[in-house]
């Protein structure tokens, strides 16, 4: 029988803003509750002097561990650590950015105590948007025609943990962690309740839209293998239709005499089988991917230090000059990268215009025609290169900005082409490219600036002191 009633287990990352409120919240909650008690942290490589911090409140409270990774390993890493650390009868894991009420944690043992081995709180919707809300719904429905096992709209990782349900959850070996499954898949006595959703109480939200549906995709793919089954029945399905199809034409030449073969038919079979084979053989590397992922048996984290192994404080962030040296490089290969993706989605908005422009050239005026394709590949380059190319969500202000960036490039290749045709006598064509080449790079920096202007810059830990997070609501949680 263990010594400690509860633990509170905690992941971090760059928390610095939060965590002195989120403590101090906590502690206020727990003091009633007497002795017994732990909280492990786990900083999952922040770079903001979260470790720092947290070393601070181990030296100064004995009911406080930390164990530090040697770098960003993610979240599912983090509660696997701080689950290992855990040595309470019953376990709470919670965010450190106060989207996760403390104030719950006496209710959540309440319910603990009539005999529940996993007590959620879900949160409700408040506060998202109607997209998002629609976005949700829909990956929830799919989940659960999906998925092997039951995962709740809201319930995300806040939740309280009975020892034998946690060490259910330590007992599954995998490296690919998708928790909100795992808890699901061990069963046990579940209860939950609703609670207000509430904003972040510092900083900012580490999922951006690329991270958050990667984790959808884990979490569709790690309990279950009906992807493999659907492009089973996908194959029979196209076959069936081929057989009925060749059928079709043998009978139609038997009473009607052989026809020219339709080049529009062998074409659209080709390509449709092409592409479901290409989705098939996608489904199967992804699963190819994660056997060959879990056969190198690594471990999930690296461990930099514990507030055991650490008793004096750590070194801090490097030296001002070091860190700037190590921030520049990183921000040149940042925009290298950039440039890189910019390039290819130009590309691509050139085929979307192209597309468009000869779609609708059939049925409306070229001119409209011109204006349809030009406004929809100014959309899709906005959206890709916010999402993509700088990793942003994109916003209606730097929407509005956006075009100036096409306005520049427009102007400014008509002027060097004007030049160097009638100033250096060059040929049309070549001046054409060398004017096109030669405004790329500004096109870029201005369609960057357009996007990331009035934001903070990179990374979160970046933001100067004080100024206004930007709105975010739990993610990781809502899917
Ligand atoms: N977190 C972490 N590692 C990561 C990202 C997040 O340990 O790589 C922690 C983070 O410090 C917070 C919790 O996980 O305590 C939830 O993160 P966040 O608030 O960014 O997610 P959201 O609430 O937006 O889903
Ligand atoms: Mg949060």
């Amino acid at each position: 029988m263990t010594a400690f009633q509860l633990s509170v287990v905690v992941p971090c990352f760059n928390e610095a803003e939060a965590i002195e409120t989120f403590h101090a919240t906590l502690l206020s909650v727990l003091e009633p509750l007497g002795d017994g008690l732990e909280i492990c942290y786990v900083d999952d490589g922040s770079s903001d002097g979260t470790r720092l911090l947290l070393h601070g409140f181990a030296a100064a409270d004995a009911r406080v561990r930390y164990t530090a990774f040697s770098r960003n390993f993610g979240k599912e890493a983090a509660m696997l650590a701080g689950l290992r650390m855990s040595r309470g009868a019953a376990v709470v894991l919670m965010d450190a950015d106060l989207q996760h009420p403390p104030e719950l944690i006496p209710r959540m043992l309440e319910l603990h105590r009539h005999g529940y081995d996993q007590v959620i709180p879900r949160r409700d919707r408040r506060g998202d948007g109607v997209l998002r809300n629609a976005l949700t719904h829909t990956y929830y429905a799919l989940v659960r025609r999906c998925m092997d096992v039951e995962v709740i709209d809201g319930s995300g990782d806040f939740r309280l943990l009975s020892r034998r349900a946690v060490d259910s959850v330590l007992l599954l070996p995998e490296s690919n962690r998708f928790s909100k499954g795992i808890f699901s898949w061990i069963g046990f006595d579940t209860v939950s309740f609703r609670y207000r959703n509430s904003e972040r109480a510092a900083g900012q939200s580490k999922w951006g839209s690329r991270r958050l549906l990667n984790y959808g995709i884990d979490g569709l793919l790690s309990f279950n293998n009906r992807p493999l089954r659907l492009a089973i029945y996908t194959g029979f399905w196209v076959f069936f239709s081929a057989l009925a199809y060749a059928l079709w034409t043998v009978v139609n030449v038997a009473l009607n005499g052989a026809e020219t073969p339709g080049y529009a038919t062998l074409l659209t079979a080709v390509v449709a089988l092409s592409g479901i084979q290409l989705m098939t053989l996608g489904v199967i590397g992804e699963y190819v991917g994660r056997i060959y992922h879990e056969a190198k048996h690594r471990p999930p984290y690296v461990v930099r230090e514990t507030s055991e192994t650490c008793r004096t404080p750590p070194a801090g962030p490097p030296p001002a000059g070091q860190e700037a040296l190590g921030e520049r490089a990183a921000g040149r290969s940042r925009t290298v990268r950039q440039f890189a993706s910019f390039l290819l989605i130009g590309c691509v908005n050139t085929a979307v215009y192209l597309g468009v422009y000869y779609t609708l050239n059939r049925w409306m005026p070229y001119l409209a025609a011109h204006v349809v394709g030009f406004t929809v590949s100014v959309i899709g380059s906005f959206l890709l290169n916010s999402y993509i190319t700088v990793g942003t969500r994109p916003t209606w202000r730097a929407f509005v900005r956006y075009p100036l960036s096409s306005a520049v490039n427009l102007v400014a290749s008509g002027v060097l082409l004007y030049l160097a045709v009638t100033g250096l006598g060059m040929d049309k064509n070549l001046a054409a490219l060398a004017a096109g080449v030669l405004v790329t790079p500004v096109s870029f920096l201005l369609a960057r600036w357009a996007i990331t202007s009035g934001r903070a810059a990179g990374a979160p830990q970046n933001r100067p002191a004080g100024a206004r997070p930007e709105r975010s609501m739990s993610r990781s949680d809502s899917l």
